[in-house]
């Protein structure tokens, strides 16, 4: 498959000097062309960092301090998003990877019309668009995400959170960008919802052909609709594989205590575990494998030595990464 994004070595660091914690380490992963790519992790374990530093949204004190992220256009040579010009950034964001935030369907502005809200997107990135080409590009995208056009005209209070956050999904895909990250998008819904709205979007993409990075705590979820899952700790990956590969047979101890904290979809019933204790603190992180104070196979190794990412000595090796000293990998990812 051949890869749209390709995060190298990020970091990303908040404050500066002596103050500084490193809430994103050494992350490398790839997205390829059409797939869904889930990213899950407690809160706090950079996640949502990782989002807005590769589309260089991250608010002060939030600093990049190292790394690549490849972009590959539809056409023309892959360039580096970290290296871009303001103007050429503003111009990146929604035309070539879009990113629905966290209770996005909040962020719309309650006194204008969702028509303006979307049709001020395509004038500003698309200023040769007529006035009627662009009205129905936002009617075409409304129906899309299943909203009636007779809607364009409303304002969001008298819309539901659900055709909201539909708007913004529409929103996100009214340039037809290859990318689109999808932080918690749903968590503010209720659990019907976020299914329907999620398959909805899953469906578009199958018949638009975009990739997409969806962001969430719920693991259960990533499972249902991701094709791949990377989890993070403490600021790291500590493992990627397919999404069917993570529910069978995940390898690294955290990804196991995800997943038992949620109910089996299919088969016996799973214990509903969790993971005891509580995600380290970014500024006191814990030396070696950052979850190894929480960890029931914790040993010698754990303390002292940072495991790598890399592939482990399974069959299925090449399609799928661990950083945990109970696997030995071949060679680092990255
Ligand atoms: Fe647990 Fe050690 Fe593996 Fe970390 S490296 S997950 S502490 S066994
Ligand atoms: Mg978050």
């Amino acid at each position: 498959m051949e890869p749209v994004l390709e995060i190298r070595n990020l970091n990303v660091e908040y404050g500066l000097g002596d103050k500084a914690v490193r809430a994103v380490r050494d992350v490398n992963l790839t997205l390829h062309k059409g797939e869904v790519l889930g990213l899950a992790g407690e809160s706090g374990s950079g996640k949502s960092t990782l989002a807005y530093g590769l589309t260089r949204l991250l608010a002060p004190p939030g600093v990049i301090t190292g790394g690549e992220v490849i972009y590959h256009p539809e056409q023309g040579e892959a360039y580096d998003v970290l290296g871009l010009s303001d103007r050429a950034l503003r111009a990146f964001r929604w035309a070539e990877t879009a990113i629905v935030f966290q209770g996005a369907m909040n962020s719309l502005n309650p006194v204008h019309k969702i028509s303006t809200q979307l049709t001020d997107v395509l004038k500003a990135h698309e200023p040769k668009m007529s006035e009627h080409s662009r009205n129905a590009r936002a009617r075409e995208m409304l129906k899309l995400v299943g909203i009636s056009p007779d809607r364009m005209d409303a304002y969001p209070h008298q819309l539901s959170g659900g055709m909201r956050q539909r708007v913004m999904i529409g929103m996100a895909l009214i340039l037809q960008p290859q990318v689109v990250i999808m932080d918690e998008p749903t968590t503010a819904l209720d659990v019907v919802m976020q299914r329907q709205i999620l398959g909805q979007l899953i469906e578009l993409r199958e018949r638009l052909g975009f990739s997409v990075i969806f962001i969430t705590h719920d693991l259960s979820l990533l499972v249902e609709f991701s094709n791949r899952i990377a989890i993070m700790y403490g600021g790291r990956i500590v493992e990627e594989a397919p999404a069917a590969t993570i529910y069978r047979d995940a390898l690294h101890p955290y990804s196991k205590g995800l997943l038992s904290s949620f109910p089996a979809l299919r088969g016996p019933r799973r214990e509903l575990a969790g993971i005891p204790g509580s995600p380290p603190d970014l500024a006191g992180m814990p030396s070696g494998c950052s979850f190894h104070p929480r960890c029931p196979k914790a040993f010698e190794p754990c303390a002292p030595h940072i495991p790598v990412l890399g592939r482990p000595d399974t069959p299925d090796g090449a399609a799928r990464s661990v950083a945990c000293w109970l696997h030995p990998t071949e060679q680092p990812v990255g």
